[in-house]
């Protein structure tokens, strides 16, 4: 099995249909494809944050111009057309399952570096003067349900004590004076840690900087087959052959099984959706007491994610379907609908001007992975955050670039990070243990 969802969702001669595709205009910059045979130190495949980040890194760092081979255009995978939440996360573990497996020094590690690494998205963007339309103060989490308080202060207790990060929560009352009021929110945790942004924005700005570097971005570029030769490798693509002697893969959850063994069965994507309203007015947003620009989840496993973006719209976003076909997304379009006016019931008719959708990516470990192939040191990797790649897929695009000239060593790496790259099991059966979570996870999380 090479993909796993309809072939919409990896046309990229298709319209995303993002919000956030309005707010650009990149028709002038146009990236063109590889056309030939061409040599370079350095290919990566995949022109998403993680790719662009490795490559500006590469260049601004270390000299070395790297190529992207990108099948769509720069930030056409998630990176562009995620909700823009800035923040800590991109693991699929509970906390105590972290403290089990890696121990209280790495995990107290794992969440330094990624405070570290929302830092380094602030940086990045002001050293670079890319405009990210940057929002709120921290994270808000809600508990659905007032019996999710519990959860909520065990959240509080691990990211004080552990994480080290400063928190405060918030009872029903104090949510609705700070922040809104909803049917479905029974009081909060504020983690002021991140920002949310707009991601377009974000990914374009990376590739105007890596490109200011030197960096040679080849779009509309699909990498259809991969072969070592000797030291070389051989990227081929549809209209021509890109030879290198490094390859980093940053493909996310758009990552083919065919592209190479040692990726194939390793990775499972699932889709996540986002909806926008036309901009708000005050007096909407008055009804429903809402008073923030922070970005917000809630306590379900199958979680909702919002925010108010600069120009009064909302954004609300939650798990995708199963198999991201035109008639599911008819129908998965409807389902957001609804529960947008059920958890804002005063926003219950407002038109909604934009859907879309994309691929995040879990692993088999339910870690991130970043590092190189042990049996061919040549190839490097970073990738599976989990849903959570803004603030990740940027830092490891540092790490990544630091490996690569040996300025560090994969053995260094934070445990948490540096983990096997583990084959599911069953491997052909990937979209039916989605079916079976999604099933299980809504039951959990309508318990009330
Ligand atoms: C709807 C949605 C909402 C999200 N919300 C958030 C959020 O609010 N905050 C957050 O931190 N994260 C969020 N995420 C996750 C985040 O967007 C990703 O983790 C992050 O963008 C991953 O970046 P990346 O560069 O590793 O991968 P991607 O951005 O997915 O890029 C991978 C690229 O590889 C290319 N590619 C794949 N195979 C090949 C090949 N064979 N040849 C050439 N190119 C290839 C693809 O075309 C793609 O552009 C969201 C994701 C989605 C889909």
């Amino acid at each position: 099995m090479t993909t796993l969802f309809h072939s919409a969702v990896y046309d990229r001669t298709l319209p995303v249909g993002s919000y956030w595709e309005t707010t650009v205009d990149s028709g002038d910059d146009e990236d063109e494809p590889l056309n030939g045979d061409r040599t370079c130190e350095v290919a990566i495949i995949g022109g998403g944050i993680t790719g662009l980040s490795t490559a500006l890194h590469l260049a601004r760092d270390h000299g070395i111009e790297a190529h992207i081979l990108e099948a769509g255009v720069p930030g056409w995978g998630a990176s562009g057309r995620n909700g823009g939440f800035c923040c800590f996360g991109a693991i699929g573990l509970s906390h105590d399952e972290l403290l089990k497996r890696f121990g209280l020094a790495e995990t107290h590690r794992y969440f330094q570096e990624q405070r570290d690494a929302v830092e380094l998205v602030r940086e990045l963007a002001a050293s670079e003067g890319i405009e990210i339309d940057s929002q709120g103060d921290g994270e808000i989490q809600v508990a659905h349900y007032p019996s999710r308080w519990l959860q909520l202060e065990e959240e509080y207790e691990f990211l004080t004590e552990v994480a080290q990060y400063p928190c405060t929560l918030w009872s029903k009352k104090e949510l609705a004076e700070y922040a809104f009021h909803s049917p479905e929110a029974h009081g909060a945790l504020h983690i002021r840690l991140g920002f949310s942004l707009n991601p377009v924005k974000y990914s374009l700005g990376l590739a105007k900087a890596a490109k200011r570097r030197g960096v040679k971005i080849y779009a509309h570029t699909l990498v259809e087959r991969w072969e070592k030769d000797g030291s070389w490798h051989r990227l081929h693509t549809p209209q021509g052959t890109l030879k290198a002697r490094q390859v980093i893969v940053a493909t996310n959850g758009y990552t083919e099984d065919k592209l190479h063994s040692a990726f194939s069965d390793r990775f499972l994507p699932a889709l996540s959706s986002i909806i926008t309203t036309r901009p708000l007015t005050q007096a909407e947003l008055d009804a429903q007491g809402w008073c923030t620009e922070t970005q917000i989840w809630d306590t379900r496993n199958l979680l909702f994610y919002y925010r108010l973006l600069k120009d009064g719209r909302f954004l609300f976003g939650s798990r995708g379907g199963i198999n991201g076909s035109p008639t599911e997304s008819v129908s998965q379009h409807r389902f957001m609908s609804r529960r947008l006016g059920e958890m804002f019931p005063a926003w219950r008719d407002v038109e909604i001007t934009h859907f879309w959708q994309g691929l995040v990516c879990f692993s088999a470990t339910f870690t991130p992975h970043i590092g190189k192939l042990a049996d061919d040191p040549t190839v490097f990797y970073a990738l599976a955050y989990h849903g959570n790649g803004i603030a990740t897929g940027t830092w490891s695009g540092r790490v990544v670039a630091r490996l690569l000239v040996g300025k560090e060593d994969a053995s260094d790496l934070c445990a948490v990070v540096n983990q096997p790259l583990k084959r599911f099991p069953l491997a052909a059966l990937r979209s039916w243990y989605l079916r079976f979570a999604y099933v299980a996870y809504n039951l959990i999380d309508a318990i009330p």
